[in-house]
């Protein structure tokens, strides 16, 4: 299983291991630094979000990813939100 890691993807699907692409966002699909696969989503708050995720390197022991949403985004949020205000 493998999840996608796309901040912006809402629910996001555990797809099988040999699939590429996010069924729901068309994300491609990663396996961090060739070790730590993302299972699936734990939630999330403001700054970030974390996935359950399986070491590869460790037969598969669980650990967990913590996700920062990136400044840029967010930067566009605050712009959005202040012209919606204005
Ligand atoms: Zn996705």
């Amino acid at each position: 299983m493998t999840c996608c890691l796309n901040p912006a993807c809402h629910n996001p699907p555990s797809l099988g291991d040999r699939t590429v692409f996010c069924s729901n966002c068309g994300t491609r699909l990663v396996v961090l630094r060739n070790r730590y696969r993302p299972i699936k989503s734990l939630g999330g708050g403001g700054f970030g979000k974390t996935y359950l995720a399986e070491d590869i390197d460790k037969l598969q022991e669980h650990c967990v990813i913590k996700q920062f949403a990136p400044q840029v985004q967010r930067t566009a949020a605050l712009n959005e939100a202040k012209i919606k205000t204005a």
